[in-house]
């Protein structure tokens, strides 16, 4: 086929920042080791940007939520480093389980029932602490087909990670009160925000997924972490406005005066929410504001402060994922997960 042209906005992968973010987490997970939350194609950064720079930083537990997931991760890991959250639903799943190597997460008693009923072999298992989510309530451990299980991380999953929260110690201690009650090799329950919490929360194994990514969820991570993923389009064409003009669908910006505007290759599609209306843009220091609504594929900005900017310049949009989730009102896992398949990755 006929060579793509080079495209119009891409997503800048910091793979340092990513290596050194799995290795801060690492670190401060004191004597476990970090896993890493891959799900939902990395928080939507790209399976193939990221786990292969987790697995070379040293990241040997990955996570997925859909057994769909698997494939892009096989690519790059050894099926036994990987485990499936959401867990057996159906005989196929536990076959293509059985078929790949991958690990599943039993859930429930029906999915023990049913792992074991079509062969079973090794297995995770996620208890539920109070989040009500996913997993064995703390009293069906002691069923039969729970104890039957071969289970190699006895996980939980904490709901108010990134608060001061009583729930913590709570779910804690709902944790600690099952592992005698079951067999297993190794336990795990934290998540990017538990690491924070503390050396009791850290068992053999974390499971950090959006710090991984740039995320900071609590202050305890400000200085540790940075930011990997940067938003970059290039500006496709430059309009001079007369005093009076309007912007974009709605005609909510008026131009006061003359001025002159970038169209940026970039919109709601793309993941760049409404929500960023009222926000800028960045060329080098200089900051460039949104002007009007943002549209299914473009934003309008104002170069009155950048009068050297051309089209087909690129510009970014500030994307450290505190602020930015300030300014939006979005979290930051929306904020990477919304990212969209048009990205150059
Ligand atoms: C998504 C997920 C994680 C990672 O959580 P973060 O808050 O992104 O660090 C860990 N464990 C489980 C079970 C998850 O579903």
């Amino acid at each position: 086929m006929t060579e793509l042209p080079p495209p119009t906005l891409r997503l800048d992968i910091d793979t340092d920042a990513l290596a050194h973010n799995w290795r801060a987490l690492d670190a401060m997970s004191g004597a476990a080791r970090a896993g890493a939350a891959v799900k939902a194609d990395c928080y939507g950064l790209g399976v193939d940007a990221c786990v292969p720079v987790l697995r070379d930083a040293g990241c040997r537990d990955f996570f997925v939520a859909h057994w769909n997931e698997v494939p892009d991760v096989l690519r790059h890991v050894p099926a036994a480093q990987i485990a499936v959250l959401h867990g057996p639903l159906s005989v196929d799943d536990a076959a293509f389980a059985r078929a790949t190597g991958v690990i599943p997460v039993i859930d429930s008693v029906r999915q023990a029932k049913l792992w074991s009923e079509t062969g079973g072999g090794p297995c995770h298992l996620m208890v539920d602490t109070g989040i009500n989510r996913l997993g064995i309530s703390t009293r069906e451990v002691t069923e039969p087909s729970i104890q039957a299980l071969d289970v190699r991380i006895l996980m939980s999953h904490l709901a108010c990670a990134d608060e001061d929260s009583d729930m913590n110690a709570r779910q804690l201690a709902s944790f600690k009160a099952v592992m005698p009650h079951v067999r297993h090799r190794e336990t795990s329950l934290a998540n990017s925000a538990g690491i924070g919490l503390g050396g009791d929360y850290h068992f053999a194994l974390t499971r950090p997924g959006l710090a991984l990514y740039g995320g900071v969820p609590t202050k305890a991570f400000d200085d540790a972490i940075r930011q990997v993923a940067r938003p970059q389009a290039a500006i496709i064409q430059t309009r001079l406005l007369s005093a009076g003009d309007t912007v974009g669908y709605n005609a909510t910006f008026t131009a006061p005066t003359a001025m002159r505007v970038g169209v940026v290759s970039l919109g709601y599609a793309d993941g760049i929410l409404r929500a960023w209306g009222g926000g800028h843009f960045k060329h080098g220091d200089i900051s460039l504001p949104i002007l009007g609504k943002v549209s299914m594929d473009m934003i309008v900005i104002d170069l009155t402060h950048a009068p050297e900017i051309a089209e087909g310049d690129w510009v970014e949009l500030p994307y450290h994922l505190p602020n930015a989730a300030q300014q939006t009102s979005l979290s930051q896992y929306e904020l990477l997960t919304v990212l969209g398949r048009r990205f150059t990755r």
